[in-house]
């Protein structure tokens, strides 16, 4: 029996179509001195059969994810401090040009976007649970209320400064179980002819690349223009418009609005026709997506296998949240992993969630290049190999598994 659960967007079946195994939280990054037990939950996921909507089949509780010591910055990638400062200048421009606009951010992280838009003199308020990150929020003169953002919170943002003209929220709503009442809080909060962006993975860039990492704890669902356009409806609000970007592996930008307040933009149609086409949340889709992910995660085993047989010196690059999903759902531990670099401090020396690789920070890569590296932030791959050109003159290469296995 193929297991099923309850969609959390419509009620309507959801039918399991790959599991991933047991998993630790993607950011629990463990003191090696450390012997409690480590938390693990059940990661699958699992199709709607009503609404298309991509989703686990289990929820894990938010409290254990979005906490104090929430260890990743959005700013730390300059490709990641440019995007959003043209996202909040294209925001301004197009949705907050009226008198004394509002925008509000939902999941502001460390304020990069809305720093930007506190800059340009303009109203704002950021929402952000994990209280770490905002801090570094505040020291750039951005306004920001701990808390998860929900209706009975909306409704007060309501009440204190009135209807925002921008919802923005980047990689941040597909955390989120709990969509009703976030969407009802939407609806409350925007002004007449406001809008509510927001970006995240996209399942079509996904079932593409068979880029089974971009699951784990944090990304509860993976939206198509179908399912968010289905989503959207039953709160009274409508996909107006669609956007492609680079970022993340391949993230969508949409666009709602209230009913009938704009007149969809052709990008629209044109991605529900293509997505159609594709079929992305077919039975028979899903079940070749699985059979790749399988085969891609025999390779990249045998491939780390082999070259340990060798000899070689292999480390990690990136001790990305994304990695936790990769190095578990695959079994790759110190045995054939020597570590993994990564830049933010409070990962380095500590071992991964589960995997146990020890993190090391990017001077242990650079002063002994190693003879590879698994590019685990593959979503960073330009920016990276651009930055590393010492590591490809010493001879060594990049081991990569989306969308397949090969060195480079
Ligand atoms: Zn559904």
């Amino acid at each position: 029996m193929v297991p099923t659960a309850t969609c959390r967007v419509c009620a309507g079946t959801v039918t399991e179509f790959m599991d991933f195994g047991r998993q630790p939280l993607s950011d629990a990054f463990r003191d090696p001195a450390d012997t409690s037990e480590e938390f693990f939950y059940r990661l699958a996921v699992g199709a709607c059969a009503d609404c298309e909507m991509v989703q686990m089949m289990e929820e894990v509780p938010r409290e254990r994810m979005f906490h104090e010591g929430y260890p990743y910055y959005s700013s730390g990638s300059s490709v990641m401090r440019d995007h959003f400062r043209s996202t909040a200048q294209k925001l301004l421009a197009e949705h907050a040009a009226g008198d004394d606009p509002f925008v509000v951010e939902l999941g502001c992280n460390d304020g990069v976007m809305l720093e930007t838009v506190a800059r340009a003199g303009v109203r704002h308020l950021g929402m952000e649970p994990s209280t770490g990150v905002s801090e570094v929020a505040r020291d750039k003169g951005v306004r920001v209320r701990n808390a998860f953002f929900e209706k009975a919170t909306a409704l007060r943002i309501r009440e204190e400064d009135g209807p925002a003209d921008v919802v923005y929220a980047a990689n941040t709503f597909c955390h989120i179980p709990y969509v009703d009442s976030v969407l009802e809080g939407i609806t409350a909060l925007l002004a007449p002819g406001g809008v509510f962006v927001f970006e995240d993975p996209y399942f079509g860039d996904v079932s593409e690349k068979a880029s089974f990492d971009q699951f784990y704890d944090e990304h509860f669902f993976l939206f198509t223009a179908t399912s968010v356009r289905n989503m959207a409806r039953r709160f009274g609000l409508e996909l107006v418009d669609v956007e492609r970007l680079p970022t993340h592996g391949g993230e969508l930008r949409y666009t709602l609005a209230r009913e009938g307040s704009r007149t969809p933009a052709p990008a629209v149609g044109a991605l529900l026709a293509e997505e159609d086409k594709r079929a992305l949340t077919s039975p028979e889709v899903l079940s070749s997506f699985t059979r790749r992910v399988g085969e891609n995660r025999e390779r990249l085993v045998e491939e780390l296998r082999s070259l340990r047989d060798q000899g070689r010196r292999v480390v990690g690059y990136g001790a990305t949240a994304k990695s936790a999903t990769v190095l578990n759902f695959c079994g790759i531990g110190p045995d054939l992993l020597e570590f993994i670099c990564d830049t933010t401090p409070a990962k380095q020396g500590r071992l991964t969630p589960g995997s146990h690789v020890m993190v090391r920070d990017h001077g242990a890569f650079t002063d002994s290049y190693p003879d590879y590296a698994l590019l685990l932030a593959w979503n960073h791959a330009e920016e990276i190999m651009a930055k590393e050109t010492g590591f490809r003159d010493a001879g060594g290469r990049w081991l990569r598994y989306v969308p397949d296995v090969r060195t480079t």
